[in-house]
């Protein structure tokens, strides 16, 4: 599958905000958009007006990049979202929330999503005992996640888990002994930390 392999700093200078794309870098005075807070490329530092639907589209892209999902299965999960009861923008965030990678890295087993990507793919975890390399795949309520037993002595999974240090948001248990975990809830707006502005997106999809 097509996947974004340009420097990660630049979508976070794109958008104008820290992504966490790249675990430890991000929360030292080594991040691009402390070092350049403007966007990348020749045109960069002009100061460009947006319409109302270029709002919404960086919107949309912001949300995009913080999950690293491509534009096809985004569209994908906006439509699982406003199939469903409830507010959609809210919906499209929960769905996003329970993707595989994003609850490694939410877990703290990993120290980016990008990263956590790359340890479901390898395979290093379990739901309901059963291994699962497939980083969008979507967790249920009562699912149990477990680092499998051959990866516990991992060197990756063990820097990792030693650095990360993340707290673990409440409708997630992990423990941190054994290396397991599960979903007690699905999560709620209030859960999810990352800035975005979910009715712009509902907004551009609507057209
Ligand atoms: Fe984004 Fe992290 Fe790079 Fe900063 S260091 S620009 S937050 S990926």
């Amino acid at each position: 599958m097509a996947r974004y392999t340009d420097a990660s700093c630049r979508l976070c200078r794109r958008e104008g905000e820290k992504l966490f794309l790249k675990g430890e870098r991000c929360y030292t005075n080594k991040c691009a958009v402390q070092r350049r807070a403007y966007a990348p490329g020749q045109h960069g530092q002009q100061k460009k007006k947006l319409s109302e639907y270029g709002v919404q589209l960086r919107e949309k892209q912001k949300a995009r990049r913080f999950y690293g999902v491509l534009e096809s299965q985004f569209r994908k999960y906006f439509e699982i979202a406003s199939s469903k009861k409830g507010i959609t923008g809210e919906n499209l965030l929960q769905v996003l929330e329970t993707r595989m990678d994003n609850v490694i890295y939410r877990m703290g087993l990993a120290g980016s999503r990008p990263e956590a990507r790359q340890l479901v793919r390898h395979g290093h975890f379990t739901v309901n005992g059963q291994k699962v390399n497939i980083p969008s795949y979507i967790v249920k309520v009562g699912d149990a996640i477990s680092v499998r037993d051959k990866s516990k002595s991992s060197p990756k999974i063990k820097a990792v888990r030693e650095a990360a240090g993340r707290v673990v948001p409440k409708w997630l248990e992990f423990d941190a002994e054994n290396l397991n975990g599960k979903v007690v809830a699905l999560p709620a707006r209030e859960d999810i930390d990352i800035p975005i502005r979910e009715h712009l997106i509902v907004e551009l999809y609507s057209k």
